[in-house]
């Protein structure tokens, strides 16, 4: 299958790490490369605006075929779930078949694990997957028919140790609160936050806590930082400083694990490949790169998993072309927050800082960097992203390059410029 003069990588996985490393080759590196897709799914799931169904939104608004546009890239894809990596015959197992490979991109993101906290599964609503979220728009459309009889209920939002996005039950909890104030609803529910963390969106540092405590005081929504879930019963949330919390309908973001485990390559307890932060190489095999949320990186974003991969690929790019490597990822986060009556944009660049209760810290020497804003105005950006990047990827090309990116990346900074502090 491949060329001797040509390298062949294969990257596993196509979501937004996988994607945007195959694409970035290509335009990379032309004919140069030889680029094979490996991957459980032959769709791309635009995971982020999958928040948008618990109000209403098809799921498969969210959801994009690739099998054309691999065709177009010359990209050969292999619908399998890859099983096994051989680093030593330079050899990956998927759907029971070898395929070499000379470098080989991991991509296979994150999953949930809620059976970590006992009851979790059978008493709350989860989110994560699309079928998650439809359900949980069944348990809305529930709680607005009883508040539109006059029936009022408690819904508790909760994030347990070890989740690692709790960005996005944030943006459900306030637009939760946005949809059934604008039905006329919201006297009839009670609504509160419990979080593990001791700052809210605690990866995102101390301005996004007051943010999020001016949002919950405004929206009188009880929060709580430091709750500890220790059990959820039928109704009753158990804390692990021996409090409870009653509630009618339980929202939750389960702790995370590695999607996929591979046997033999260095991983930490939950599965996550480790890496060189600034390459994404493997520890101790420099021909497989890790990228997204399924390598050690302890914040699991899709715009991170983005930097990942632009990273991973250029740096295979400048070996491939005998170039001196250069090419290192810079963890600054970006993500605008959903509210409906407004969105929150936030520029936060991050450090590693080896603390595991803390593992972030946003950057000390980068102090402008560190932007949050917050308007109707965001919610033009995150519309904006919701369509560029699953057009760019539509098309066979890289989000982060070229000219869509850079009119995009543009717009951003003047947008963050005037519109965030
Ligand atoms: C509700 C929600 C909202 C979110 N909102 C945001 C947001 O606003 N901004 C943001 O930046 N991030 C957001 N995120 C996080 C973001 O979706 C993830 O960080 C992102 O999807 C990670 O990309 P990835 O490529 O690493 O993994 P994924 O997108 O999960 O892709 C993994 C791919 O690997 C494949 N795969 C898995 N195992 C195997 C295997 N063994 N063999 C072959 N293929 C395999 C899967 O089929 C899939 O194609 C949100 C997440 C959720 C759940």
């Amino acid at each position: 299958m491949s060329d001797a003069k040509i390298p062949n990588v294969v990257v596993v996985g196509t979501g937004f790490g996988g994607l945007e490393t195959a694409f970035y080759l290509r335009k990379r590196l032309g004919k140069r490369v030889q680029v094979t897709v490996v991957s459980a799914s032959e769709e791309f799931l635009f995971k982020p605006n999958t928040i948008y169904i618990p109000f209403g939104k098809p799921p498969e608004a969210f959801v994009y075929e690739l099998r054309g546009v691999f065709a177009k890239r010359h990209i050969p894809f292999v619908h399998a779930a890859a099983e096994h990596v051989d680093p030593k015959r330079k050899t990956l197992t998927a759907g029971g078949k070898e395929i070499p490979y000379d470098y080989l991109v991991l991509a296979t993101g994150a999953a949930m694990r809620p059976d970590e906290i006992p009851g979790l599964s059978a008493n709350a609503n989860t989110i994560w997957s699309p079928e998650e979220m439809l359900r949980l728009r069944a348990s809305f459309d529930d709680l607005l028919k009883r508040a539109k009889a006059g029936k009022p209920s408690r819904v508790r939002f909760l994030v347990p140790p070890n989740n690692k996005c709790s960005g996005p039950l944030y943006e459900m909890v306030m637009m939760l609160d946005s949809w059934l104030t604008k039905k006329g609803a919201r006297a009839q529910v009670d609504i509160g936050y419990l979080t593990y963390e001791k700052g809210y969106i605690q990866a995102f540092g101390p301005r996004l806590n007051d943010f999020v405590m001016e949002e919950f005081a405004r929206r009188r929504i009880a929060g709580q930082k430091g709750a500890i879930v220790e059990r959820v019963d039928p109704g009753m949330i158990r804390l692990k400083d021996g409090t409870s919390e009653p509630f009618d309908v339980l929202v939750s973001f389960p702790p995370y694990v590695a999607a996929t485990r591979f046997e033999g390559l260095a991983s930490d307890a939950r599965g996550f490949l480790l890496t060189d932060p600034k390459t994404r190489q493997l520890q101790g095999q420099p021909d497989i790169y890790a990228v997204g949320d399924g390598g050690d990186f302890p914040v699991k974003q899709a715009f991170l998993a983005l930097l990942q991969a632009d990273a991973a690929a250029e740096h295979l790019s400048e070996r491939i072309l005998g170039e001196e490597t250069t090419a290192a990822f810079d963890p600054v986060s970006m993500c605008i927050m959903e509210q409906f009556d407004k969105a929150t944009f936030a520029q936060v660049p991050l450090r590693l800082t080896g603390n595991p209760e803390m593992p972030v810290a946003v950057r000390e020497d980068a102090p402008g960097m560190y932007r949050v804003g917050s308007g109707a105005v965001w919610r033009i950006g995150k519309k904006m992203l919701g369509a560029a990047i699953p057009a760019r990827f539509m098309n066979g090309q890289p989000f982060h390059a070229g000219p869509t990116w850079a009119v995009m990346e543009a717009g951003v900074n003047v947008m963050a410029a005037v519109f965030s502090e």
